[in-house]
């Protein structure tokens, strides 16, 4: 059930796409970060607060990267997103940008995802100085502890 779930969640509609990118524009040359809670044209955009220089600034050691290399949930939209997930309308996506260093799923990425085991896909944005170059939906490989690129969205002039 949750596969089917998923399986929608390639079908984000452009808007949100769009909406996405304006995101990852804004908080440039830090990343963004949210998620999408529903699928195809029900799917509904959390914009998330990266809390990551606020913890970096009082925890160095456990958070030792800025909002330049890394994002964090607030401890709201956490709970926002763990009820989704037992609700009729879960979260399908998690998403964040990655400024200048392309649409990748980074050892850090596939660390963060599989602690959190949350049953979402992961859209990483290629956020560069001047334009969206795309952005690229991973999803945990069914036995490896990997995640597999299985969808891609033209990027914008944004
Ligand atoms: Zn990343």
């Amino acid at each position: 059930m949750s596969g089917e779930t998923s399986e929608d969640a390639t079908r984000l509609p452009a808007a949100v796409v769009q909406a996405i990118y304006r995101h990852a524009r804004a908080t440039f040359p830090n990343e963004c970060c949210g998620f999408v809670i529903g699928s195809g044209e029900d799917a509904q955009l959390i914009e998330c607060e990266n809390m990551q220089d606020r913890y970096h600034a009082v925890d160095p050691a456990t958070y030792p990267r800025t909002a330049a290399t890394a994002y964090t949930f607030g401890g709201k939209h956490l709970r926002m997103l763990a009820d989704s997930l037992d609700s009729d309308r879960p979260a399908t996506i998690v998403y964040h940008s990655h400024p200048r260093v392309g649409a990748y799923f980074s050892a850090e990425d596939t660390r963060a995802a599989l602690s959190a085991g949350w049953p979402v896909d992961y859209l990483v944005v290629d956020c560069q100085d001047d334009e969206i170059r795309e952005a690229l939906l991973f999803r945990k490989h069914a036995t490896d502890p990997a995640f597999v690129e299985i969808a891609r969205f033209d990027g914008a002039k944004i």
